[in-house]
């Protein structure tokens, strides 16, 4: 299936939560959830029931939608997390965290993921000083991420880091804001992901 290209505030009213899809605009009151918090189209306020298949559903959805990951790639990370050691669903959010876009995003070189994957694709960042434009790339603890001496000016890249104070940059990231540098410290924990999400119903959902 291709990549969803409709509005961004459109997820975050069918999935009932914010999912931080536009940068500084979800911080402010400009955000569409804060005005119309039911979901989008004519049925949008009814009342809806929602089944136990439909929570999980939901859940499963809400967490693609927020790394920006297509439904079979996302199936794909589930069976790996599935074969790994340890908790599934911990292990999949471990994978999705490790996602060079996700890393970028979170160093605060991008506003958001979006962003963030069309810069990798651009070529804007090198791993251990090679150039990688592969937004699903997993990096790895010890791994170096750098801005490319030619893109270390950009606008985009300089405001995203003006804003970045506001969200924090995860323990198991460092950043070196002045050379544009990030340095992959640790494995990151479940306790680092600090969104409101529910693992299990997605690990539930694929597991029926
Ligand atoms: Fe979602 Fe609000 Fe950001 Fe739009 S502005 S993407 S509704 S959080």
């Amino acid at each position: 299936m291709a990549r969803y290209t409709g509005p961004s505030c459109r997820l975050c009213r069918r999935e009932g939560s914010k999912l931080f899809l536009k940068g500084d605009r979800c911080y402010s009151d400009k955000c569409a959830f804060e005005r119309r918090s039911y979901a989008p189209g004519q049925h949008g306020q009814g009342r809806i029931k929602v089944s136990d298949y439909g929570i999980r559903l939901r859940e499963k959805q809400r967490v693609r939608r927020i790394y920006g990951v297509k439904e079979s790639q996302f199936r794909r990370y589930f069976y790996e997390a599935d074969r790994q050691k340890g908790v599934t669903g911990t292990n999949l959010l471990r994978l999705l965290e490790k996602r060079l876009d996700n890393v970028i995003y979170r160093l605060g070189f991008a506003d958001s993921r979006n962003q963030a994957r069309q810069l990798v694709k651009h070529g804007h960042f090198l791993v251990n000083g090679r150039r990688v434009d592969i937004p699903s790339f997993l990096v790895k603890v010890g791994d170096v991420i750098t801005v490319r001496e030619r893109s270390k000016d950009l606008g985009a890249i300089t405001q995203a880091l003006e804003a970045v104070a506001r969200r924090g940059v995860p323990e198991w990231l460092e950043l070196d804001a002045e050379n544009r540098k990030g340095t992959v410290k640790s494995e990151p924990e479940r306790s680092h992901i600090t969104l409101p999400i529910q693992e299990q119903l997605i690990v539930e959902f694929y597991s029926k």
